[in-house]
């Protein structure tokens, strides 16, 4: 039978890709969002079907997951994953950054989710995978606004599991610690990236992307009974 379609937010890179190729290895189309279109179509999936998307913008998430719909049948399962680590100083950090994180790791969780959620409580069944954070649990330095991004992320979900329980309908936190990505190269304080460096030097390095792809992948496999509800994740010698 065929596998029905999984959309996949910041399928561009890091986690978002490497859960893009098992799930697709596994057999599902898949709807790729990202900025960086060129990204999406070298990972050569077949079934997918790549989209430019800020999901900072409503109206584009939701005609992208449309038009995924029509082509491959209903989404059974959201993975909101995309996101933004601005670390900084609240003192002297740029405003902007704290913007753009609660735009990206927070409001867009919510229109991604609205874009699949009224159709999966329709049919009784689908699951939202939401990737926060260690970082989402508790505090780290430098990480005051980015914290409280994924703090939001890990409470929203629990929540939205409350509400959809009843339904059918799945929600799963995937909480990692360190992970090898592009995350960090966006921070815009060069000493807080070196400080960071050795510090995931210091625990050993940090997870291989695809270590969270096998968390999500093996979250979302359960029979539909069953929700994971957390996972938490780290390199054996992240202490923190
Ligand atoms: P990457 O920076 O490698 O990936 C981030 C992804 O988000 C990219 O595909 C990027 O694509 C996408 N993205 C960023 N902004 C937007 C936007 N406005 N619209 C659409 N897509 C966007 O980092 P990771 O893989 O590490 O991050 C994935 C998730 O994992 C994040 O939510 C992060 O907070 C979380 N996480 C990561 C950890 C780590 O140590 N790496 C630890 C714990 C959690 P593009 O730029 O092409 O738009």
């Amino acid at each position: 039978m065929a596998k029905p379609l999984i959309v996949i937010t910041g399928a561009s890179s890091g986690i978002g890709a490497a859960t893009a190729r098992l799930l697709s290895d596994r057999g599902h189309p898949l709807l790729l969002l990202a900025r960086r279109l060129d990204k999406l179509e070298e990972l050569g999936l077949p079934d997918a079907l790549c989209r430019k998307v800020d999901v900072t913008d409503r109206a584009a998430v939701q005609a992208a997951v449309r038009e995924a719909e029509e082509r491959f049948g209903p989404a059974d399962a959201l993975v909101n994953n995309a996101g933004a680590m601005l670390l900084g100083r609240i003192a002297d950090q740029p405003e902007d950054e704290w913007d753009r994180m609660i735009d990206l790791n927070i409001k867009a969780v919510l229109y991604a989710t609205r874009a699949v959620l009224p159709g999966m409580l329709g049919r009784g069944s689908g699951t939202v995978i939401n990737v926060s954070s260690i970082a989402g649990r508790k505090t780290f330095p430098n990480h005051t606004a980015y914290v409280g991004t994924k703090f939001a992320v890990h409470a929203m979900s629990e929540n939205l599991r409350e509400e959809v329980a009843a339904s059918g309908v799945r929600v799963v936190t995937i909480a990692p610690g360190a992970v090898e990505t592009e995350l960090l190269s966006h921070t815009s304080d060069e000493q807080i990236k070196t400080d960071y460096e050795a510090w995931k030097k210091s625990a050993g390095g940090a997870l291989d992307p695809q270590v969270v792809a096998e968390a999500i992948a093996y979250a979302y496999q359960q029979p539909p009974n069953v929700t994971i509800r957390e996972i938490v994740l780290a390199a054996t010698g992240q202490e923190a």
